[in-house]
């Protein structure tokens, strides 16, 4: 029998993340089609209120917590020693988490330690006869496989936007507290330096993805190229719609060429082949006439559409539900627009 641990841990504002809960919604799929057992939910932060709210009715045996200052940032070491305290407490036999970069950087270790078995970019746990397995891609999600292991503790790092992220109404329980000790801490967190939110373009988040190609920097019908315009409509968008930016790889390539560029966009923008895989609910392609953004970097977007000057775009044509056939400087100034 498979007993079940999902690790959340906090963001700065002491909230789950949406991630976070859809690794709950995972272990409550799995206990129902194992059709027995039951999972417990480990938070670990410097402020778990909130949180223990949110999962408070997700129908977990018991919550453990971790908390305290030191566990407030990302830290390998305490992340580390607050997992192996957790996972003591709580013995599971699978352990599920979301594959935030905290837990990306701390799982593997933390597994190691318990004597147990990882695996990361889970996107999907099945059973069968009581058997658990779960399925990954490779080669840049050509591939999907499907991995069973008999080593116990076995660590899952699910992908975001894999399932539906849990939701229920606050009840009240006592969580169980957890002592970590022995911390040898040699790393100390001074600051944290990020982007401010308006800048920060790359949004896991976000229900749309923008996919800004090559396309935007060319010559247009008039003869010349309008980088500001391109710059001031995408932006717009971005900002707008509250979307997330991604780019060929063409077009964030152009810097290193020495060509104009959008100065916003870098390769962490960039999705396809050699790129990311995001998982967003819709993608709106522009300008954008590239095999592997269309076929791999938005093989996981559900609704997809593309404008493009080109009606013999093949891979437009081919991956999109809708191509509009379309110059994207006036369709998307018009979305801006009515946004
Ligand atoms: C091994 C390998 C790995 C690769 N990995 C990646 C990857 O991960 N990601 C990636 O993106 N690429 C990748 N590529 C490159 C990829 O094959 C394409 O070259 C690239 O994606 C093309 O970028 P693009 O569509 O932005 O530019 P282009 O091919 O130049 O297309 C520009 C498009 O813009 C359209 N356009 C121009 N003006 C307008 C307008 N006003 N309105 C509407 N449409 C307009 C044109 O019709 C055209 O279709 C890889 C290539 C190789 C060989």
């Amino acid at each position: 029998m498979e007993t079940i641990l999902v690790l959340i841990h906090t963001d700065a504002h002491g909230t789950a993340s949406t991630a976070a809960l859809e690794s709950i919604s995972a272990a409550k799929e799995l206990v129902k089609n194992l059709g027995q057992g039951s999972f417990q939910v480990g938070l670990i932060g410097e402020n778990i209120s909130h949180a223990v709210e949110q999962v408070s009715s997700c129908g977990a045996e018991k919550i453990f917590t971790v908390t305290g200052p030191d566990f407030g940032a990302s830290r390998y070491i305490t992340d580390c020693a607050a997992i192996t305290a957790m996972v003591k407490e709580s013995k599971p036999s699978l352990v599920m988490a979301p594959a935030s970069s905290r837990w990306n950087r701390a799982l593997p270790g933390a597994a190691f330690r318990c004597q147990g078995k990882v695996d990361t970019h889970v996107t999907g746990i099945a059973c069968k006869e009581g058997s658990v397995s779960v399925s990954r891609w490779y080669y840049r999600q050509r591939m999907e496989a499907v991995l069973e292991r008999t080593q116990r503790p076995w660590f899952l790092l699910i992908e975001a936007g894999c399932y539906q992220s849990w939701t229920g109404t606050p009840a009240s329980v006592v969580p169980e507290t957890v002592a970590v000790s022995a911390l040898n801490i040699r790393t100390q967190i001074i600051g944290v330096q990020s982007p401010r939110q308006d800048q920060q373009t790359i949004r896991p988040e976000a229900a749309v993805l923008l996919v800004a190609g090559a396309g935007w920097t060319k010559k247009q019908a008039d003869g010349v190229s309008h980088l500001k315009e391109a710059e001031s409509i995408i932006l717009g968008f971005i900002g707008q719609a509250g979307a997330s930016l991604g780019s060929s790889k063409s077009l964030v390539d152009l810097s290193g060429e020495g060509q104009a560029v959008l100065p916003f966009l870098t390769h962490l923008n960039q999705i396809g082949q050699t790129g990311s895989t995001p998982r967003h609910q819709k993608g709106l392609a522009t300008c954008c006439h590239g095999e592997e953004p269309h076929s791999v970097g938005w093989r996981f977007i559900s609704e997809r559409r593309a404008v493009n000057l080109d009606a013999n775009c093949g891979w437009a044509r081919g991956k999109a539900d809708v191509l509009y056939v379309a110059d994207a400087f006036k369709v998307m100034a018009k979305v801006n627009e009515l946004l």
